[in-house]
C-alpha cells in the first residue's frame, strides 16, 4: 500500500514497490552532483553507512543554529529547549523499535560502543571464569572483539555459532550450543558481509529457553525493516544512527529496564551522577547513568528527524522496496557467467544487501572499475574476517541497498559488473 508521507518526502507509486526511490533521490543532496568521471551517482553502499536526506542535514544545522545549549542542566530558556528536543528524539527511538520506555533508550556513538556498553558493564559484572558465551561466525568485528576481550579478562569460554553453506545460522548448531549453557547470545538481526536475515525472534525463544540472555545486532536491521524488541523478545539491541539517514556520532542501547538498572556504569563523570563528594559518587538513574558527560544533541536530534522521514515512508514500504530489488538484483547477477553470489536464494531471508565475487577478479579491482562508472560499493572483508575464513574468500564486493536505490541502479550494477568483466577480459 502506497503511503501518503509528511512533507519533505517526495514518493511515487512509480517504483518496484510502494514509492518510486528514483523519486526519493530528489531528497537526498549527494544525489545532486555528477560522480568525478560525469556519471550520475548510483550509491550502494549503505550498509556501510547512508546518505542523508535534506530533512536530516536541515534538523541537525537547525539543531545547531537556533536550538543549541547544553542538555539537562541549564535553567534558561535555550538549554530547557535544546533538552526537550533530545529527549524527543529518546522518545521517537523508543517508538521506533518498539520500547515499553524511552527510560530504556540509551545514547551511545554507535552500535559498536552500544555492544562494549554491555560487555563492560552487564559483562564484567554477571560473567565469572568458567561461564560461556555464545556470538556466531557471521558477525560483524563490533560483534567479536568484545565478547574476546570480556572472556579472556573474565576467563570465561567464547563460542560461536557455525555458518551454513548458503549463509545461514546453523540451528543444530545453534541447539547444541544453547545446551551448554551460555550466559548470552550475542547475534545480527542482519549480516553486514551476507544480507542474511536471522530469525531473531525464534533465535531469542531457544536461547531464553536455555537460560541465554539475548543481544540483537540491528545495525543493518532497523534501517531497512520494521523492528519491535518485544516481539523479537531480546533483552538488548543495539543500533547506529548514521546507517539509518541520521548523522555520525549518534547510536542507541537498548535494554530491559531492570537489566540496565542493574549494571553499573560504563565510564563515569558528569551527568552520570546524582552526588559527588571526595568519598564517592551517587549514580544516576538509568538511561542517564549510561551517559557521561555531554552527549551529541544535535546528531540525536538529527537522528530523530532520520526516523520521521522513515516512520512517514513506513519500514514495511522499505522492507518490501528493498526485498523486490534484491530479488532483480539476485537473478540479473545469477545470469552473468563468472559471478559467485553469497548468502541464501529466498528473498524471506536475505536482506538488501548482495555479497558476490567475480572469477579470477579480486574485489577492489572490481570496485576500482565500479567507481569509474560512479557505481559506489563496498569491496574487502566487511569487518566480518571470520564469514571470509568461512567461505575461504579474502574479500567479496557488496552492493548494498536502500530506499532511495531503484531498478535504474540495479541497471548499473549488472551493467558495471559486464564492464569490469571487459576490462579484465572475461
Ligand atoms: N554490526 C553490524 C552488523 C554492522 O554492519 C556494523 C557496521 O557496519 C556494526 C555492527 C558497527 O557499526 P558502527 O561502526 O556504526 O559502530
Amino acid at each position: 500500500m502506497a503511503v501518503e508521507p509528511a512533507s519533505p518526502i517526495t514518493t511515487r507509486t512509480i517504483g518496484p514497490g510502494a514509492f518510486s526511490g528514483t523519486a526519493l533521490r530528489g531528497d537526498f543532496p549527494v544525489f545532486d552532483a555528477p560522480t568525478r568521471q560525469g556519471k550520475r551517482l548510483v550509491y550502494l553502499d549503505a550498509a556501510a553507512s547512508s546518505p542523508k536526506p535534506r530533512a536530516v542535514i536541515e534538523a541537525l544545522a537547525d539543531a545547531y543554529a537556533h536550538h543549541y545549549a547544553n542538555v539537562h542542566r541549564g535553567i534558561y530558556e535555550l538549554s530547557e529547549d535544546a533538552t526537550a528536543r533530545f529527549e524527543g528524539a529518546r522518545r521517537r527511538v523508543a517508538g521506533f523499535i518498539g520500547a515499553p520506555s524511552e527510560r530504556e533508550i540509551v545514547f551511545v556513538r554507535n552500535a559498536t560502543e552500544a555492544i562494549n556498553l554491555v560487555a563492560y558493564s552487564w559483562g564484567r559484572t554477571n560473567l565469572s571464569p568458567g561461564d560461556r558465551l555464545l556470538t556466531t561466525q557471521l558477525e560483524h568485528h563490533a560483534n567479536i572483539v568484545p565478547w574476546q576481550q570480556l572472556t579472556a579478562e573474565v576467563g570465561a569460554t567464547l563460542e560461536y555459532v557455525a555458518i551454513t553453506d548458503d549463509g545461514r545460522l546453523d540451528m543444530d548448531d545453534l541447539a547444541a550450543k544453547l545446551a551448554n549453557g551460555p550466559k548470552l547470545l550475542a547475534l545480527a538481526q542482519v549480516s553486514n558481509a551476507l544480507g542474511t536475515i536471522n530469525p531473531v525472534a525464534e533465535i531469542t525463544e531457544m536461547a531464553h529457553r536455555a537460560g541465554a540472555l539475548v543481544l540483537v545486532d540491528a545495525a543493518q536491521s532497523a534501517p531497512h525493516m520494521p523492528i519491535d524488541v518485544r516481539q523479537i523478545g531480546c533483552d538488548f539491541l543495539a543500533l547506529s544512527g548514521h546507517k539509518m539517514l541520521g548523522p555520525s556520532g549518534i547510536g542507541i542501547l537498548w535494554g530491559r529496564r531492570e537489566l540496565l538498572d542493574a549494571m553499573p556504569p560504563f565510564m563515569t563523570g558528569g551527568s552520570m551522577i546524582i552526588r559527588v563528594t571526595l568519598e564517592g559518587a551517587e549514580f544516576n538513574e538509568v538511561p542517564y547513568r549510561f551517559e557521561a558527560g555531554t552527549p551529541a544533541i544535535a546528531e540525536a536530534i538529527g537522528l530523530g528527524a532520520a526516523i520521521d522521514y522513515l516512520d512517514a515512508l513506513g519500514m514495511d514500504n522499505v522492507r518490501e522496496h528493498e526485498r523486490l530489488l534484491f530479488e532483480r538484483a539476485w537473478a540479473a547477477l545469477g545470469e552473468i557467467p563468472g559471478v559467485r553470489r553469497l548468502g541464501p536464494d529466498d528473498p524471506d531471508t536475505h536482506a538488501g544487501v548482495i555479497s558476490f565475487v567475480l572469477d579470477g577478479i579480486h574485489p577492489h579491482d572490481v570496485a576500482t572499475v565500479f567507481d569509474h562508472e560512479g557505481v559506489a560499493v563496498r569491496a574487502g572483508h566487511h569487518c566480518a574476517m571470520p564469514v571470509m575464513t568461512r567461505y575461504d574468500l579474502p574479500a567479496t564486493t557488496r552492493a548494498s541497498f536502500y530506499l532511495y536505490n531503484d531498478t535504474d541502479d540495479v541497471d548499473a550494477l549488472t551493467d558495471a559488473v559486464r564492464a569490469t568483466q571487459q576490462v579484465f577480459g572475461g
